[in-house]
């Protein structure tokens, strides 16, 4: 009998389901409002019935992926960004083993997006690779030979949270001053235009308004590209990856690349390094997914 994995992609918005093969191929997939407002109880009955209509026979384990942060050890999920205050220290992986008596694995959904990207996607092929998801802030991930570095605590990787100034004034979603978070970001972008022009513009309207030659668009697009790649030099400097693959809605942003790639090249010292493959995601829509099917570790 054919193996299947549940991929659940978590966000305060919707639920994205799928049942996924070892191949990573999703063979049938879902996708729910989580309904976030109306509190815990509402959320886990939609994570069920969520999981429950892309269900099959064979199904081994479950996989959760979630923004934020994540005791995956346990399962639990500790808190994020897009869920109320209220939904904290959430044990997910125990509710949804009662239900389905199957093992449950969740983490942070930055990690299984590198996951997805070193199994199947720009990663394939390759050992090493770091993931950076850039949105409005910066996650990351890395795998090595195929697995994901979790580290002592499970805090691994955390790379948005690198100090890249220290005198910055720009302060990061952690509080602390001058994080690659605070600095390359969707909201660093926000926060430079409104520096140079003392107005307010939303990311995408900043990379759009570039096009229409506003100079404080294009100034802030190349601040932020300069500590992107100060940030990515500091990573290549650190493993030295075959891969550095980046997602995120900012990371569609063409005019970011330039000063960010010349920042790279001059922020490593080894000239091998300068060669570091430096790469976009390859998954689209069910990347979320996949990811979140990967984290039980059966495969291939
Ligand atoms: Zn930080």
């Amino acid at each position: 009998m054919n193996k299947y994995i549940i991929g659940l992609d978590l966000g305060g918005t919707k639920i994205a389901a799928g049942a996924v093969d070892t191949r990573g191929k999703v063979i049938k997939k879902i996708t729910l409002p989580t309904e976030a407002r109306r509190g815990k109880k509402i959320i886990l009955k939609n994570i069920l019935a969520a999981a429950s209509k892309v269900w099959l026979p064979g199904v081994k384990a479950v996989g959760v992926a979630m923004a934020g942060q994540c005791d995956f050890k346990n399962g639990v999920f500790v808190s994020g960004p897009n869920f109320p205050k209220n939904f904290k220290n959430i044990k997910i992986g125990k509710f949804l083993k009662e239900n389905f008596r199957v093992p449950v694995y969740l983490d942070n959904d930055a990690r299984t997006f590198t996951l997805a990207e070193a199994i199947f996607g720009a990663g394939r092929g390759f050992k090493n690779i770091i993931g950076i998801t850039l949105g409005t802030g910066i996650g990351g991930g890395i795998v090595i030979n195929g697995q994901l570095i979790r580290g002592k605590n499970n805090t691994a990787g955390e790379l948005g949270h690198m100090t890249l100034d220290i005198s910055s004034p720009y302060r990061c979603s952690c509080g602390r001053f001058g994080h690659f978070e605070a600095l390359a970001s969707g909201t660093a972008l926000e926060n430079f235009y409104k520096k140079l022009s003392g107005k307010f513009l939303p990311g995408p309207e900043i990379a759009k308004n570039i096009l229409a030659k506003d100079k404080n668009a294009k100034q802030a697009v190349a601040q932020l590209g300069k500590f992107l790649g100060l940030g990515l030099a500091n990573l290549a400097q650190l493993l030295d990856p075959d891969l550095i693959v980046i997602g995120g809605g900012l990371s569609n942003t063409p005019a970011l690349w330039p000063a960010a790639l010349q920042e790279f090249k001059k922020g490593v010292i080894y000239k091998s390094l300068k060669n570091t493959k430096i790469v976009r995601a390859k998954l689209k829509d069910d990347a979320g997914i996949i990811g979140a099917a990967l984290l039980p570790d059966i495969r291939y």
